[in-house]
């Protein structure tokens, strides 16, 4: 088989690329070893784990509601019936994509494929599904094969108590009790959806704070939130040894907890991810890899190998779905000639516990890190309409930005719906806003989007709907 351009993988990045190729009037040949598109992402990623946290934010609003008077009933729990309505969200999201795909005439191929040199791709059947051709040659290549989950060495008990982020979606049963390892978002989200359902969720995190690299200011919050959600949170603590008993796990712990010997229902282990570059050949063409195993790019997400360009978890941090999808636009314009570069100025993130956080471009972690001077001004949820009318004054809108100039620089939040709100601080760092242009952008009353405006006017001593003494 012969194409103009190969796509290795159909996540985020992959399909988006080989949909933009296509629509450039590229011929398009896209291979990856799962049935449907999608990816991670789709497949056992953002998607899984949202509807399940959809699940999770309705319960907990329902128990709020207590507050105002109204109360319900123990939540009855159909565990077929949330894994079937979960299964529909995915099905139609990956049939979609197969129409997206099918309408662009781009082919679609399902095979394990490995590097045989910088332009050609051999191909291996999956599940013993016949192929067109055992060898794909290309002219060029986007490669975009995602990350697969870190395991702990030692950690890796062949026992389906242990889960990783992929079993825990498949949500097998609601254990008594469940041991995560990880303070990540992907510990901390999947651990609110169990805690929700009905688990006593208990978390260790090896080094002092959840969500190592995000400002402390925003985990905060969180943190007492995730006090109240969860039945304990050790910091400073490792797993030193995991024992099957049969009918649950036995957890050694190393650190200030106790006891040190632990038993839970399950374990799910959520250490971070790693680049998917091994065990695809890559020793055969010219392509490089970081010490970390990320494919070398440069900002137009070509490689040291002038076939191949890399997009996605396998090409670098942050290890986002929309960071994949905007590198390969980027690859794609860049194939096609356009004077294009993947230099973004905010990268937007976001942990979908309860609260929610969100940040995007520099925070205060990194400014420290990089010796850079900048101010914040800190807008408290506390004296929000909105936020008192939901009962959800713990949060906080904050930005970071350049004494000098008064540019925006960066910005975070934490709160109920942190997510949705970054978007607008994402758009505001990419233009190269000013504190004053947000100051005087009219934000809708009463909504937490005037976190935004406020938290702007504060230095600028505009704000009314706060007392600020004059310095
Ligand atoms: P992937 O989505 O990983 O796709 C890679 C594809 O390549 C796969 O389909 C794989 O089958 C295929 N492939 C790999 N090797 C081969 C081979 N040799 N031959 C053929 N095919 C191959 N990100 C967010 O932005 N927001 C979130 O809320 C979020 N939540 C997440 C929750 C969980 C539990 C997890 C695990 C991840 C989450 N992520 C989230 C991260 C997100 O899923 C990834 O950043 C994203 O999927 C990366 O896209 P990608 O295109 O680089 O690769």
């Amino acid at each position: 088989m012969d194409t103009q351009l190969a796509v290795l993988g159909g996540g985020p990045g992959g399909y988006a690329a080989a949909f933009l190729a296509a629509d450039l009037g590229m011929q398009v040949v896209l291979v990856d070893r799962e049935a449907r598109l999608g990816g991670v992402c789709l497949l056992r990623g953002c998607i899984p784990s949202k509807a399940l946290l959809h699940v999770a934010k309705g319960m907990a609003e329902a128990r709020h509601l207590a507050d105002w008077g109204v109360r319900f009933g123990q939540p009855q729990i159909d565990l077929a019936a949330m894994r079937a309505r979960k299964a529909k969200v995915i099905d139609t999201l990956t049939g979609g994509l197969k129409q997206l795909a099918a309408k662009r005439k781009v082919q679609l191929v399902r095979a394990r494929a490995t590097f045989e040199s910088s332009q050609l791709l051999r191909l291996e059947p999956v599940d013993g599904q016949p192929l067109p051709d055992d060898r794909l040659h290309f002219q060029h290549c986007i490669l975009a094969a995602g990350s697969v989950p870190t395991t702990i060495p030692g950690l890796t008990l062949d026992c389906p108590r242990v889960m990783d982020s992929t079993a825990a979606l498949e949500l097998p049963d609601v254990p008594e009790s469940l041991l995560v390892v990880g303070g990540g978002y992907i510990g901390l989200e999947l651990g609110t959806v169990y805690a929700a359902l009905g688990s006593r969720v208990t978390v260790v995190e090896m080094t002092d704070g959840l969500l190592p690299g995000v400002d402390r200011d925003l985990v905060r919050p969180l943190h007492k939130a995730l006090e109240k959600q969860f039945a304990a949170i050790h910091l400073n603590t490792k797993v030193a040894a995991l024992k099957d008993l049969g009918h649950s796990i036995e957890a050694v712990f190393d650190g200030p907890v106790q006891p040190k010997t632990q038993r839970f229902g399950r374990v799910l282990v959520a250490v971070g991810r790693r680049p998917n570059s091994s065990n695809l050949g890559l020793e055969n063409t010219r392509v490089s890899l970081d010490a970390k195993g990320f494919v070398q790019v440069d900002a137009q997400r070509r490689t040291t190998d002038p076939h191949i360009f890399a997009i996605g978890d396998v090409a670098g941090e942050p290890m986002l779905a929309h960071k994949a999808t905007h590198e390969g636009k980027a690859a794609v314009e860049a194939l096609a000639g356009h004077p294009v570069e993947f230099r973004p100025r905010a990268i937007p993130a976001v942990v979908f516990t309860d609260p929610e956080i969100a940040w995007a471009g520099l925070t205060e972690l990194q400014a420290k890190q990089q010796g850079r001077k900048i101010e914040t001004a800190v807008f408290p949820w506390g004296a929000s309409g909105r936020a008192q009318a939901a009962g959800r004054t713990e949060g906080l809108t904050k930005w970071i930005f350049d004494p000098q100039s008064q540019r925006v620089l960066g910005c975070g939040i934490v709160g109920a719906g942190a997510g949705e709100l970054i978007a607008e601080a994402v758009l505001a760092i990419e233009l190269g806003c000013h504190l004053r242009d947000l100051a005087e952008t009219i934000h809708p009353h009463p909504t937490l989007s005037e976190s935004l405006g406020i938290a702007a006017e504060l230095p600028l001593g505009m704000a009314t709907d706060i007392f600020r003494p004059k310095r």
